[in-house]
Protein backbone atom coordinates (compact mmCIF):
# COMPACT_ATOMS: atom_id res chain seq x y z
CA UNK A 1 0.00 0.00 0.00
CA UNK A 2 1.68 3.46 -1.07
CA UNK A 3 0.20 6.97 0.61
CA UNK A 4 0.33 9.92 -1.77
CA UNK A 5 1.62 12.89 -0.17
CA UNK A 6 1.69 15.09 -3.64
CA UNK A 7 1.60 13.91 -6.89
CA UNK A 8 4.92 13.58 -7.51
CA UNK A 9 6.33 12.02 -4.18
CA UNK A 10 5.24 8.22 -2.72
CA UNK A 11 6.20 6.90 0.93
CA UNK A 12 5.56 3.23 1.46
CA UNK A 13 3.22 2.54 4.37
CA UNK A 14 5.12 0.02 5.93
CA UNK A 15 8.31 2.70 6.43
CA UNK A 16 8.46 4.21 9.67
CA UNK A 17 10.50 6.97 10.99
CA UNK A 18 12.58 6.40 14.06
CA UNK A 19 11.27 8.54 16.92
CA UNK A 20 13.18 7.23 19.95
CA UNK A 21 16.05 4.70 21.23
CA UNK A 22 15.82 4.40 24.75
CA UNK A 23 18.70 2.88 26.41
CA UNK A 24 17.83 0.23 29.14
CA UNK A 25 21.31 -1.63 29.80
CA UNK A 26 24.79 -1.02 27.25
CA UNK A 27 23.03 -4.07 25.37
CA UNK A 28 19.30 -3.68 25.75
CA UNK A 29 17.27 -0.49 24.27
CA UNK A 30 13.72 -0.07 23.35
CA UNK A 31 13.06 1.00 19.47
CA UNK A 32 10.15 3.89 19.17
CA UNK A 33 8.33 4.27 16.20
CA UNK A 34 5.10 6.33 15.51
CA UNK A 35 2.06 4.13 16.40
CA UNK A 36 -1.94 5.34 15.50
CA UNK A 37 -1.01 3.59 12.30
CA UNK A 38 -0.57 0.18 13.41
CA UNK A 39 -3.27 -1.93 15.05
CA UNK A 40 -2.12 -5.07 16.53
CA UNK A 41 -3.50 -7.93 19.48
CA UNK A 42 -1.25 -7.25 22.80
CA UNK A 43 1.01 -10.52 21.78
CA UNK A 44 1.86 -10.48 18.38
CA UNK A 45 5.37 -9.66 16.65
CA UNK A 46 6.42 -7.60 14.06
CA UNK A 47 8.89 -7.99 10.99
CA UNK A 48 11.50 -5.51 11.00
CA UNK A 49 14.20 -4.45 8.45
CA UNK A 50 16.47 -1.15 7.81
CA UNK A 51 15.72 0.48 4.39
CA UNK A 52 18.57 -0.48 2.54
CA UNK A 53 19.28 -3.86 4.04
CA UNK A 54 17.90 -7.15 2.59
CA UNK A 55 17.58 -8.94 6.08
CA UNK A 56 14.64 -8.66 8.12
CA UNK A 57 13.95 -9.93 12.15
CA UNK A 58 11.20 -10.61 14.09
CA UNK A 59 10.50 -8.73 17.19
CA UNK A 60 7.32 -8.73 19.65
CA UNK A 61 5.71 -5.63 20.24
CA UNK A 62 6.62 -4.10 23.62
CA UNK A 63 3.72 -1.24 23.68
CA UNK A 64 0.50 -1.76 24.70
CA UNK A 65 -2.60 -2.15 22.04
CA UNK A 66 -3.26 2.02 22.33
CA UNK A 67 0.08 2.83 23.03
CA UNK A 68 0.89 6.49 21.35
CA UNK A 69 3.87 4.81 20.21
CA UNK A 70 5.08 1.38 18.45
CA UNK A 71 7.88 0.35 20.58
CA UNK A 72 10.05 -3.08 20.66
CA UNK A 73 13.18 -4.32 23.39
CA UNK A 74 15.75 -5.23 21.44
CA UNK A 75 19.10 -7.36 23.23
CA UNK A 76 22.10 -6.45 21.18
CA UNK A 77 23.09 -10.22 20.59
CA UNK A 78 27.03 -10.15 20.61
CA UNK A 79 28.40 -11.13 16.70
CA UNK A 80 24.65 -11.01 15.64
CA UNK A 81 23.70 -9.43 12.20
CA UNK A 82 20.62 -7.60 12.84
CA UNK A 83 20.05 -6.67 16.38
CA UNK A 84 23.59 -4.51 16.60
CA UNK A 85 22.00 -2.51 13.34
CA UNK A 86 19.16 -1.40 15.36
CA UNK A 87 21.11 -0.32 18.09
CA UNK A 88 23.26 2.22 15.80
CA UNK A 89 19.82 3.62 14.15
CA UNK A 90 19.58 7.38 14.79
CA UNK A 91 16.38 9.03 15.37
CA UNK A 92 14.64 10.37 11.42
CA UNK A 93 16.01 6.99 9.75
CA UNK A 94 13.68 4.74 8.49
CA UNK A 95 12.38 1.33 9.14
CA UNK A 96 10.11 -0.87 7.40
CA UNK A 97 7.67 -2.83 9.82
CA UNK A 98 5.35 -6.05 8.60
CA UNK A 99 2.94 -7.42 10.25
CA UNK A 100 1.30 -7.84 12.70
CA UNK A 101 2.11 -11.69 13.02
CA UNK A 102 1.60 -14.48 15.32
CA UNK A 103 -1.91 -15.61 17.91
CA UNK A 104 0.41 -15.36 21.09
CA UNK A 105 -1.68 -13.37 23.13
CA UNK A 106 -4.38 -13.86 25.95
CA UNK A 107 -6.73 -16.90 26.21
CA UNK A 108 -9.85 -14.64 25.44
CA UNK A 109 -11.93 -17.75 26.82
CA UNK A 110 -10.06 -17.61 30.03
CA UNK A 111 -9.02 -14.00 30.66
CA UNK A 112 -11.35 -13.41 33.35
CA UNK A 113 -11.71 -16.90 34.77
CA UNK A 114 -7.90 -17.87 35.58
CA UNK A 115 -5.01 -16.96 36.88
CA UNK A 116 -2.41 -16.02 33.84
CA UNK A 117 1.27 -16.60 34.70
CA UNK A 118 3.74 -15.22 32.20
CA UNK A 119 7.00 -17.08 31.99
CA UNK A 120 10.06 -15.07 30.20
CA UNK A 121 13.54 -15.24 29.69
CA UNK A 122 15.40 -12.37 28.80
CA UNK A 123 13.50 -9.85 26.78
CA UNK A 124 10.49 -12.82 26.39
CA UNK A 125 9.50 -10.21 28.83
CA UNK A 126 8.35 -8.23 25.59
CA UNK A 127 4.84 -9.13 24.67
CA UNK A 128 4.00 -9.62 28.41
CA UNK A 129 4.69 -5.74 28.90
CA UNK A 130 2.45 -4.97 25.73
CA UNK A 131 -0.48 -7.32 27.48
CA UNK A 132 0.05 -5.99 31.12
CA UNK A 133 -0.37 -2.62 30.01
CA UNK A 134 -3.43 -3.28 27.07
CA UNK A 135 -5.63 -5.14 29.99
CA UNK A 136 -5.61 -3.04 33.41
CA UNK A 137 -6.83 -5.18 36.25
CA UNK A 138 -5.38 -8.70 34.54
CA UNK A 139 -4.88 -11.28 37.29
CA UNK A 140 -1.38 -12.10 36.53
CA UNK A 141 2.03 -13.33 37.64
CA UNK A 142 4.91 -12.43 35.96
CA UNK A 143 8.41 -14.83 36.00
CA UNK A 144 11.40 -12.98 34.66
CA UNK A 145 14.59 -14.71 34.44
CA UNK A 146 17.83 -12.94 33.41
CA UNK A 147 21.68 -13.59 34.52
CA UNK A 148 21.93 -9.80 36.00
CA UNK A 149 19.32 -8.01 38.08
CA UNK A 150 20.16 -4.68 35.74
CA UNK A 151 17.96 -6.93 32.99
CA UNK A 152 15.23 -6.63 34.64
CA UNK A 153 13.44 -3.89 31.80
CA UNK A 154 11.67 -1.54 33.66
CA UNK A 155 10.38 -3.90 36.69
CA UNK A 156 8.57 -1.05 37.94
CA UNK A 157 6.13 -1.01 35.31
CA UNK A 158 4.45 -3.58 36.65
CA UNK A 159 3.10 -4.29 40.16
CA UNK A 160 5.82 -5.15 42.62
CA UNK A 161 3.19 -8.23 43.75
CA UNK A 162 2.77 -9.62 40.41
CA UNK A 163 6.32 -9.50 39.34
CA UNK A 164 9.24 -12.24 40.02
CA UNK A 165 12.95 -11.71 39.36
CA UNK A 166 14.83 -14.43 39.37
CA UNK A 167 18.73 -13.61 38.46
CA UNK A 168 21.14 -17.04 37.88
CA UNK A 169 24.18 -14.67 38.13
CA UNK A 170 23.87 -12.23 41.09
CA UNK A 171 21.95 -12.25 44.01
CA UNK A 172 19.93 -9.13 43.59
CA UNK A 173 16.71 -10.84 42.34
CA UNK A 174 13.69 -11.93 44.46
CA UNK A 175 15.22 -15.41 43.46
CA UNK A 176 18.42 -16.43 42.85
CA UNK A 177 18.78 -19.24 40.42
CA UNK A 178 17.63 -19.76 37.22
CA UNK A 179 13.47 -19.01 36.32
CA UNK A 180 13.07 -22.99 35.90
CA UNK A 181 14.45 -23.72 39.54
CA UNK A 182 11.84 -21.11 41.18
CA UNK A 183 8.94 -22.68 39.00
CA UNK A 184 9.70 -25.93 40.90
CA UNK A 185 9.06 -24.16 43.96
CA UNK A 186 5.56 -22.90 43.02
CA UNK A 187 2.20 -24.42 43.18
CA UNK A 188 -0.78 -23.65 40.91
CA UNK A 189 -4.32 -23.43 40.78
CA UNK A 190 -6.24 -25.41 38.41
CA UNK A 191 -7.44 -22.64 36.81
CA UNK A 192 -4.31 -21.35 35.57
CA UNK A 193 -3.10 -19.99 32.36
CA UNK A 194 0.44 -20.31 31.58
CA UNK A 195 2.60 -18.41 28.96
CA UNK A 196 6.08 -19.37 28.00
CA UNK A 197 8.38 -16.67 25.20
CA UNK A 198 11.92 -16.59 25.08
CA UNK A 199 14.91 -19.10 24.21
CA UNK A 200 13.58 -22.69 23.69
CA UNK A 201 15.84 -24.61 26.55
CA UNK A 202 13.65 -22.55 28.86
CA UNK A 203 10.65 -23.23 26.94
CA UNK A 204 11.03 -27.01 27.17
CA UNK A 205 12.28 -27.27 30.55
CA UNK A 206 9.27 -25.62 31.88
CA UNK A 207 7.35 -27.27 30.24
CA UNK A 208 8.55 -30.32 31.52
CA UNK A 209 8.07 -28.86 34.94
CA UNK A 210 4.37 -27.85 34.25
CA UNK A 211 3.82 -31.12 33.10
CA UNK A 212 5.23 -32.38 35.83
CA UNK A 213 2.64 -30.53 37.94
CA UNK A 214 -0.19 -32.18 35.84
CA UNK A 215 -0.99 -28.91 33.04
CA UNK A 216 -0.97 -30.10 29.88
CA UNK A 217 -0.41 -28.34 26.28
CA UNK A 218 -3.76 -27.64 26.30
CA UNK A 219 -2.66 -24.42 29.43
CA UNK A 220 0.57 -23.56 27.97
CA UNK A 221 1.27 -20.73 24.74
CA UNK A 222 4.30 -20.85 23.90
CA UNK A 223 6.62 -18.14 21.96
CA UNK A 224 10.15 -19.59 20.74
CA UNK A 225 12.62 -16.38 20.17
CA UNK A 226 15.83 -18.87 19.33
C1 LIG B 1 8.50 -14.32 17.12
C2 LIG B 1 9.84 -13.73 17.55
C3 LIG B 1 9.85 -12.60 18.35
C4 LIG B 1 11.08 -12.05 18.77
N1 LIG B 1 11.05 -10.97 19.58
C5 LIG B 1 12.22 -10.44 20.03
C6 LIG B 1 12.21 -9.32 20.93
O1 LIG B 1 11.15 -8.81 21.34
N2 LIG B 1 13.42 -8.80 21.33
C7 LIG B 1 14.62 -9.36 20.90
O2 LIG B 1 15.69 -8.84 21.30
N3 LIG B 1 14.65 -10.43 20.07
C8 LIG B 1 13.50 -10.97 19.60
N4 LIG B 1 13.52 -12.02 18.72
C9 LIG B 1 14.83 -12.46 18.18
C10 LIG B 1 15.17 -11.59 16.95
O3 LIG B 1 14.28 -11.90 15.88
C11 LIG B 1 16.60 -11.83 16.44
O4 LIG B 1 16.82 -13.21 16.31
C12 LIG B 1 17.64 -11.21 17.36
O5 LIG B 1 17.51 -9.78 17.41
C13 LIG B 1 19.07 -11.57 16.86
O6 LIG B 1 19.22 -11.12 15.55
P1 LIG B 1 20.68 -10.87 14.98
O7 LIG B 1 20.58 -10.69 13.50
O8 LIG B 1 21.37 -9.80 15.75
O9 LIG B 1 21.42 -12.24 15.30
P2 LIG B 1 21.75 -13.37 14.23
O10 LIG B 1 22.93 -12.99 13.41
O11 LIG B 1 20.51 -13.74 13.48
O12 LIG B 1 22.15 -14.53 15.26
C14 LIG B 1 21.10 -15.28 15.85
C15 LIG B 1 21.55 -15.85 17.20
O13 LIG B 1 21.37 -14.84 18.18
C16 LIG B 1 20.89 -15.40 19.39
N5 LIG B 1 19.69 -14.65 19.83
C17 LIG B 1 18.58 -14.35 19.10
N6 LIG B 1 17.73 -13.57 19.80
C18 LIG B 1 18.29 -13.38 21.00
C19 LIG B 1 17.88 -12.66 22.16
N7 LIG B 1 16.71 -11.97 22.20
N8 LIG B 1 18.72 -12.67 23.24
C20 LIG B 1 19.89 -13.34 23.20
N9 LIG B 1 20.33 -14.04 22.14
C21 LIG B 1 19.55 -14.06 21.03
C22 LIG B 1 20.62 -16.85 19.12
O14 LIG B 1 21.67 -17.61 19.66
C23 LIG B 1 20.62 -16.97 17.64
O15 LIG B 1 21.08 -18.20 17.20
C24 LIG B 1 12.31 -12.63 18.33
C25 LIG B 1 12.28 -13.77 17.51
C26 LIG B 1 11.07 -14.31 17.13
C27 LIG B 1 11.07 -15.56 16.27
Amino acid sequence: MTIDMKPDVKIDANYYKVLQIRKLTEHTFILSLPGSRFKFVAGQHISLSIQGDYQSREYSIYSAEEGQNLEILVKEVDGGYFSPKLKHLKVGDMVEVHGPFGKFGLDEKHADTHKHVFIASGTGIAPFHSIVKSRPGLDYHLIHGVKLGEEAYERNEYDAERYTLCTSRDGSGDFEGRLTAYLKTQEFGKNTSFYLCGNSDMIFDSMEILREKGFNRENINVEVYF
